[in-house]
């Protein structure tokens, strides 16, 4: 079977290819094909992970996998939430992932509640009018904290407290990190539905 990720990010290309080769599935990136600029319009992270897959499902012909992900923060009302890679608006000397966690500790300062939730949704579509996707989630709770911690993973990683180990996500090297996240828990799930579902093909 030959699956198209709907994603521009080399990293995850590797990731997930790793993870569905036992499968016999062939993770084809979207690159090759003239996908274009992907819309992400809606308010949830599942209906843009199922826009992100019937987009590239339409334009290849193939069946596609997505995934969407971000940072719920309680006390923000779900904030960053689908706006987690773009919430420091403009731009800026410093990199995007400093600006978006200068931007959270500014929202958050002063506020006593910090829990948080990392989350990742994958959809997969077998064609752009697949009725019946197959969708994967993952969540990751933790608590955010007033100074950076770690160096390790990306994004607000250095702010996330995993309060049973007393690290963050970016004090973790990147096989723990897997076992535990949002991600890591959503793949084994899509990998297990998949299996299920290949072997009563
Ligand atoms: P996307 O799903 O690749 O668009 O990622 C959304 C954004 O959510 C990223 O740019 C990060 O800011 C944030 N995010 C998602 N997963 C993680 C994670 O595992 N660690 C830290 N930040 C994350």
């Amino acid at each position: 079977m030959r699956l198209v990720l709907a994603s521009g990010n080399r990293g995850k290309l590797a990731e997930f290819a790793a993870l569905l080769r036992p499968l016999e599935i062939t993770l084809l990136p979207q690159s090759d094909f003239d996908v274009g600029e992907v819309a992400e319009p809606h308010s949830t992270f599942i209906e843009n992970a199922i826009a992100k897959a019937r987009h590239v499902c339409r334009v290849s012909g193939l069946p596609a996998l997505a995934d969407d992900s971000g940072l719920c923060v309680r006390a923000l009302g779900g904030a960053p939430g689908i706006r987690s890679a773009r919430y420091a608006d403009g731009a800026g000397e410093r990199r995007v992932d400093e600006r978006n966690n200068a931007r959270l500790l500014s929202e958050l300062d002063g506020e006593a509640d910090r829990c948080a939730v990392f989350v990742c949704v994958l959809a997969l579509l077998r064609d752009a009018d697949d009725p019946r996707p197959v969708i994967a989630e993952g969540e990751w709770a933790g608590e955010i904290l007033t100074v950076p911690r770690g160096h390790h993973g990306f994004g607000y990683d250095p702010l996330f407290l995993i309060p049973d180990l007393g690290q963050t996500a970016a004090e973790l090297d990147a096989d723990t990190k897997n076992v535990l996240s949002h991600r890591g828990m959503a793949a084994r799930r899509l990998m297990a539905r998949l299996a299920t579902e290949l072997a009563y093909r």
